[in-house]
């Protein structure tokens, strides 16, 4: 048996293509196979004899080959290769592949094989259309038998060569050290892990995919939960610098803003600044779905504080985007002389310790920052970032006897019970409602046949002054940020489609300086189309951008796709997002079914469930990807399981809050906590 550590590349049959794929995939050990769940199963649990097939029904069927041929089929310029399949009952089958000639090499007449496919009647002969197919050996059937599992791949990587890998590791599943204590998990019936991996994996029936996927999901909630009470009591055990509300400069800010507040924006901002006046550390999480308004509240914090003459600090998932808060605070700001400063990867000024407010991104944690008087700390996109980055954000501060508050904001729009379920540390601010006379933004999808008319649309658009994004997907997983396809796209628009428009182009290779300059450009518009990776996702704020043109738009998840729209409809203009789906994908009802959600639900928890439920449980990594990044496995909308996990850890943490007598489950904390991050 082999190590969990044990690079997969030790195993049999894996070259260095397949472990550099694989490694694509973020699989390099025995351990991260058994950690690689599968998104979906195929069901092949019916076998049948051949005498039982019936026309028009998808079977599975066991048999021998009798007879083998490949041959060309001249009208249809394509390989065909015919065989017979006999079984016990007697009865033939006839099957038929296309264009796969070196099926003669692989198969040959008396190989015992499984077949799975749909049933045909040609011409009363039952035929199977380029079913699956397996050769049956002494291993047992893990492609056409039973539940059969599929697993997110990159090109180039197939289902069998995955399953054929991870069946291999599959006794190694024994050497996984279970970290749920004992009496947790026979108290709720959970597997323990070793169980639950073989079962997620290869199951037998839906009842054990059921079983494993409660007792992994479980544990993904419950380690949740642990480490949110454990945050939770650390912090009610702190003190806080008080921050006494300035209410005269307060409503002057308030009042000189280009709009008026909304009922919720003030509710949320009162309920924050009530939190600064305690001496215990606030701990809030500001919720509200895209372009309803965060910001504004949270520079309401800002600004009380360092009208206190204390610290506040800002982080953003992207440069672009602390470059946007940066700049808008300062012009916000003016007239109070505060000292604003921005701290990304490419740009560290001096003196942190000088400033009132300091803007930056994922930066600001990396660095040994210890800052003085730090009192309020604020997270932008929340989603973007792991819990234990938050804390990192937390511990910036030189006295962690002091403080600080801390202030999540999200887009990810979940109901307030959900909400105080899983992220169980906060207290919860809403904004429902977005501001007034704001539009829900159209959205269609656009086949090619309407491309050209789509691009007259934004033409017109762009006339009357408005803008437009069009965002690109990657191409395939080497394209990691998108550069290929982005570059593409730009050269056809800029120079065939709109050679009289100024058409920008963003990607994450770019320096951040130029990005800087691109955006500045898109936002004083100086350019009006703006070709875009996914880099724009996070938060930017376009008031005056209308169109949101995605490429390839299969390949976003909804909540992504909600994000991206979430850039356009962020003023009274009315605006479009046209969701064109790569051709290939026209036909697949399933594409089409979760793009159709998108243009009739404006919603992103509505989103969010809808792409559960047409993409299965394992998509959910990729899918809330900005919604929920610690979680791998279905138990989000699992309410049950949700509240189980959180009293779990509450009595666990009461009865012992060092878990002294969990070392399994101490270690695995500080493990996760390493891992609990999407970038
Ligand atoms: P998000 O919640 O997505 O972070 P922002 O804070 O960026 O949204 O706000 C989106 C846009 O709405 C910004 O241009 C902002 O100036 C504007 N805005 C915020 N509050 C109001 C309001 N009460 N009335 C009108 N516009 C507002
Ligand atoms: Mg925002």
């Amino acid at each position: 048996m082999v190590d969990l550590r044990s690079p997969i590349s030790e195993l049999s049959r894996v070259g260095k293509t397949t472990s550099r794929l694989l490694k694509k995939l973020g699989l390099e050990t025995v351990q991260d196979l058994l950690f690689y769940f599968p998104f979906r199963y195929e069901d092949f649990t019916a076998a049948k004899s051949i005498a039982d097939l019936k026309a028009g029904t998808s079977a599975q069927v066991v048999g021998t080959i009798e007879l083998l041929q490949n041959r060309r089929s001249v009208k249809r310029k394509m390989y065909v290769t015919e065989a017979l399949i006999a079984d016990d009952s007697g009865e033939i089958l006839k099957v038929i592949w296309f264009n796969q000639p070196y099926l003669t090499r692989t198969l040959k007449g008396g190989d015992k094989i499984s077949l799975a496919g749909r049933v045909n009647d040609n011409y009363g002969q039952l035929t199977m259309l380029s079913p699956q197919y397996e050769k049956i050996y002494a291993l047992g059937l893990i492609h056409t038998h039973g539940l059969v599992p599929n697993y997110h791949l990159t090109a180039d990587l197939t289902q069998k060569q995955i399953r054929f890998l991870i069946k291999q590791v599959m006794p190694s599943a024994a050497r996984t050290t279970d970290w749920l204590p004992a009496e947790i998990r026979r108290r709720l019936g959970l597997l323990p892990l070793a169980a639950a991996l073989n079962k997620i994996h290869f199951p037998q029936n839906r009842k054990e995919i059921f079983a494993a996927e409660q007792r992994l999901g479980f544990a993904e909630l419950f380690l949740r939960q642990l480490k949110s009470q454990l945050i939770r009591r650390e912090l009610k055990s702190r003190q806080a610098p008080v921050i006494k509300f300035r209410e005269e400069e307060t409503r002057k800010f308030v009042a000189a803003l280009p709009f008026k507040l909304t009922p919720a924006q003030k509710k949320a901002a009162w309920e924050i600044l009530l939190d600064l006046e305690k001496p215990a550390p606030m701990n809030r999480l500001l919720a509200g779905d895209v372009a309803s308004g965060k910001t504004i509240v949270a520079a309401l914090g800002l600004l009380n504080t360092a009208l206190n003459k204390k610290l506040a600090v800002f982080m953003a998932p992207t440069g672009i985007l602390a470059r946007q808060h940066y700049d808008s605070l300062k012009a916000l700001f003016a007239p109070y002389g505060l000292k604003i400063k921005l701290l990304t990867g490419a740009h560290k000024p001096e003196k942190l310790n000088e400033a009132d407010i300091i803007v930056g991104t994922h930066a600001l944690i990396a660095s040994p920052l210890k800052l003085k008087n730090l009192a309020l700390a604020i997270v932008d996109e929340q989603q973007h970032f792991g819990v234990n980055q938050r804390q990192k954000l937390a511990e910036l501060t030189a006295d962690l006897s002091k403080g600080p508050h801390f202030l999540s904001l999200s887009a990810t729009p979940i109901p307030r019970s959900l909400a105080l379920a899983i992220y169980g540390d906060l207290d919860l601010s809403l904004i429902k409602q977005p501001p007034p006379g704001r539009r829900p933004v159209i959205t269609k999808i656009v086949t090619e046949s309407r491309r050209q008319a789509a691009y007259d649309f934004i033409r017109e658009q762009i006339r009357a002054g408005r803008q437009a994004f069009v965002l690109c997907p990657l191409i395939d997983a080497s394209d990691k940020l998108g550069v290929k396809s982005v570059k593409q796209e730009h050269e056809k628009l800029d120079r065939e489609i709109f050679p009289d428009l100024k058409v920008g182009l963003i990607h994450g290779r770019l320096k951040s300086a130029d990005k800087d300059k691109i955006i500045a450009a898109f936002a004083r518009g100086q350019t009006q189309i703006l070709v875009a990776t996914s880099l724009v996702e996070a938060g930017l704020d376009m008031p005056n951008a209308s169109l949101m043109l995605i490429e390839g738009a299969e390949r976003f998840g909804l909540a992504q796709l909600h994000q991206l729209r979430g850039r356009v409809g962020r003023s009274h203009y009315q605006s479009y997002c046209f969701l064109f789906p790569s051709a290939e994908e026209i036909t697949n009802l399933k594409t089409i079914a979760r793009l159709e959600a998108m243009t009739k639900y404006n919603d992103g928890f509505a989103l969010a469930k809808i792409d559960l439920k047409l993409r299965g449980a394992g998509e959910l990594y990729g899918t809330l990807q900005s919604g929920f990044p610690e979680l791998r496995i279905l138990s989000l909308f699992d309410y049950e399981l949700i509240k189980k996990a959180q009293s779990e850890a509450a009595d666990l943490i009461a009865a012992d809050p060092n878990l002294e007598r969990f070392p399994l489950l101490k270690a695995k904390l500080g493990e996760w906590d390493k891992t609990a991050h999407l970038e």
